[in-house]
């Protein structure tokens, strides 16, 4: 057995010696059937939630009307959650009761595919009724039982199958994807959250051009916000090739491909649900991104838009147009770095400075006079030290 299934495996084995059953389950085996690296250990048990707060003394109630607690131990946690069947679904969304059972293959039964429905035992061995490995060999995505059932018990489920297609470059299974081309509408029940989860992690998969491909294909697209008549934007998304980028320069790009801009980017970002923090960067990558596309870097524009976002930018600008130079880049960090000031507190003169020295009350001339100043040091015409500084401000005043 291999990290980080060693270091939870006292995790099993308490509850074992206090009489229960449990494994490691979900997208944990499969990664490491996969030999990927494996993020978080999923641990499903026998015990009740309420069992599982008696062997632990940390825990945390994360989800427990669904069964889940977090058992804090040693530095980490983990989520334990009890076997369960989820009887009554409504809606097409989650199920409106679950029922704790003791069973094991009872809950796998309930999972989404069958690459996500392997237990392994502490021992190691697995335990795989619906032939998982199988699927994992062959590459693809099956549900467990019949998909069309599967989709109207929670149709997030047909997301998932194209974020997973995106993330581990497997197919859909033919019955699999018969039953997403026919149930897509269903998708319209789902709560935007759990949709852009999905899509997040569809967008940063290594395979996202495939499987924005089969978004469009199977109409899956039609269900997301903003998304409804994009097939030709979308397209063009699937046309660009790009290595890697960050969750919010893939938004960008989206973005890019759908010709949004000013308050279409907030809309369109709001209707997914976006933190502000998020929906902010990504306009300020936005905004930086349509300069660009029009002009090269000039000295100012790098000092206005940092860093990060020069980075972002350029990363997207090459993207768009089919280049890869990390030497362009390096060059523009580089001139970003030799700025002689990064934000305006850098200046050496302050609004007070030049009350004092123009004998004027103060007005719009001084945020503006404050500017050009600043402009000119950005751009090297002027150096940022106050007598400097009153020298040339004395002079263009002449002028
Ligand atoms: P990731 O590596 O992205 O976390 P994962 O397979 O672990 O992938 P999770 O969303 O963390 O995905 O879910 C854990 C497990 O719970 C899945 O592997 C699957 O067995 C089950 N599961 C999650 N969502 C659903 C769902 N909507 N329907 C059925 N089973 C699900
Ligand atoms: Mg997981």
């Amino acid at each position: 057995m291999i990290e980080p299934f060693l270091s939870a495996l006292p995790i099993l084995k308490k509850l074992e010696d206090s009489g229960y059953d449990a494994y490691f389950v979900g997208g944990s085996v499969r990664d490491f059937l996969l030999g990927k690296p494996i993020s978080d250990v999923d641990i499903a048990t026998s015990a009740t939630p309420d069992e599982v707060k008696k062997v632990f003394p940390k825990t945390v109630d994360i989800g427990i009307e669904h069964g889940t607690i977090l058992v804090l131990y040693g530095d980490t946690s983990y989520e334990i959650t009890t076997f369960r069947t989820e009887s009554e679904y409504q809606d097409f969304r989650r199920p409106k009761e679950v029922s704790f059972i003791r069973n094991l293959e009872d809950d796998l039964k309930r999972r989404d595919f069958t690459m996500n429905a392997i237990a392994m035992d502490q021992s190691g061995k697995l335990i795989d009724p619906f032939d998982g490995q199988k699927a994992i060999l062959k590459k693809i995505i099956q549900t467990v039982g019949q998909a069309e059932e599967r989709f109207q018990e929670d149709a997030l489920r047909m997301m998932r199958a194209v974020r997973f297609m995106s993330q581990l470059s497997f197919s859909i299974e033919s019955q699999t994807l018969s039953a997403l081309e026919n149930l897509a509408s269903l998708l319209d029940k789902i709560a935007v959250e759990r949709k852009r989860a999905e899509f997040e992690k569809l967008l940063l998969g290594p395979n996202c051009k495939e499987a924005v491909n089969v978004m469009l294909n199977t109409g899956l697209y039609h269900y997301l916000p903003g998304l409804n008549d994009q097939k030709e934007q979308l397209k063009k998304l699937a046309r660009l090739n790009w290595d890697s980028l960050a969750k919010n320069e893939m938004w960008a790009l989206v973005l890019y491909c759908l010709n949004f801009d000013g308050k279409e980017v907030e809309r369109f970002l709001r209707n997914w649900r976006l933190a502000l923090k998020d929906i902010r960067e990504i306009q300020q990558i936005i905004f930086f991104l349509s300069s660009r596309l029009n002009k090269e870097w000039e000295l100012y524009d790098l000092y206005l838009a940092k860093r990060d976002t020069i980075l972002s930018v350029e990363k997207l600008f090459q993207v768009i147009n089919g280049m890869k130079e990390v030497q362009i880049i390096n060059n523009l960090i580089k001139r970003y770095d030799g700025l002689s000031i990064k934000e305006r507190g850098d200046l050496m003169v302050s609004g007070n400075d030049l009350l004092e020295w123009c004998n004027q009350k103060p007005g719009p001339w001084l945020k503006d006079t404050l500017l050009t100043i600043e402009q000119a040091i950005v751009e090297g015409r002027l150096i940022n030290e106050k007598n400097n500084i009153k020298e040339w401000l004395m002079e263009c005043n002449q002028k």
